[in-house]
């Protein structure tokens, strides 16, 4: 199988700087992490020597040592599920690492996604005298951030592209193009703006999600990674709503027939962390009749009600 190399050791010596600062039990072995840099999720635990760091380094690919086996062992070989190292971290003291990995497929032999599968949480009564019994449950590791869902369906949405399976929805709509992708951009805005103000949290969760489905679809074909937006998010952490759209000025707003659908998924996003939930919660609260009604009778009304609930 090739690989496409990706030294981490672009500057000379990086492994050798790197194993100076460890400090190796003594085994000469240093318990290793293997985290998701997308997900954050705790892939792996296993342990290295300095030839697997070296390895590791070298190749950019994760390197381990077994010690049942008493040989180094790179992740995926057998079963192709490598682990390519973005970056190699070290804990305060020296005595631990953490690889930080893009992770190809599944990193458990069973096929679970985390090794660490296995959770507290699940305890079932005994058959016969209601004892409760402490059963460790199975899953697919530890769960997401909410956030990272959206990587992952972006993450789904790209593979499908590639691999073109039968029946995918997502092949239909890339095939379809444009003038179908942005039509149902436009279809599903609508229906979150008519689910929105119904008092039905299951019913606009189920909108939102449609929403951000076919948004992560558009971004797929328009060649724009969700980490770019993520990217853009974080900045305008501490950052007030009314500065950061003051920085992006008038140049920014007739930026072709995506514009009405990017801007509003931008503001919402700042506003919860700052006060204005509050007072949003209260109105929905109150009088859900009356915002409902002035709401639906002209979609456009989110704006209004934001500039309200901010001079508050
Ligand atoms: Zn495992």
């Amino acid at each position: 199988m090739t690989m496409t190399i990706n030294r981490l050791d672009r500057i000379p010596g990086t492994a050798e700087a790197l194993i100076r600062a460890i400090t190796f039990d003594s085994a000469d072995l240093v318990p290793v992490i293997a985290q998701d840099a997308r997900t954050g999720s705790v892939r792996m635990f296993a342990w290295a020597n300095r030839e697997a760091l070296r390895r590791t380094v070298e190749t950019g690919l994760a390197h381990f040592w077994s010690r049942s086996r008493q040989a180094m062992w790179r992740k995926g070989e057998t079963s192709g599920n490598v682990l390519r190292v973005r970056d190699i971290r070290l804990d305060c003291d020296g005595d631990a690492v953490l690889y930080v990995t893009d992770a190809e497929g599944p990193s458990c032999h069973t096929g679970r996604t985390s090794c660490f599968y296995r959770g507290l949480g699940a305890s079932r009564p005994a058959a016969a005298e209601g004892e409760v019994t402490a059963v460790l449950a199975d899953d697919d590791g530890p769960v997401d951030p909410p956030a990272v869902v959206v990587a992952r369906v972006a993450e789904v949405i790209a593979r499908r592209r590639r691999e073109r399976p039968e029946k995918s929805y997502v092949v239909s709509l890339l095939d379809a193009g444009w003038p179908k992708v942005l039509g149902k951009i436009i279809e599903e805005s609508g229906e979150l703006v008519d689910a929105l103000p119904e008092d039905d949290a299951a019913h606009t969760a189920h909108e939102a999600a449609d929403l951000i489905f076919h948004m992560l679809v558009g971004l797929e074909v328009a060649g724009v990674a969700v980490d770019d937006v993520f990217a853009q998010l974080r900045k305008r952490f501490g950052v007030s709503g009314i500065d950061e759209k003051a920085s992006r000025g008038a140049a920014s707003a007739p930026s072709a027939s995506a514009a009405p659908a990017a801007k509003p998924p931008a503001q919402p996003v700042r506003k919860p962390a700052n006060r204005p939930a509050k007072t949003k919660a209260k109105d929905s609260g109150k009088k859900p009749a009356k915002s409902a009604s002035s709401r639906a009778a002209k979609a456009p009304v989110r704006k209004p009600i934001k500039k309200a609930g901010r001079r508050k």
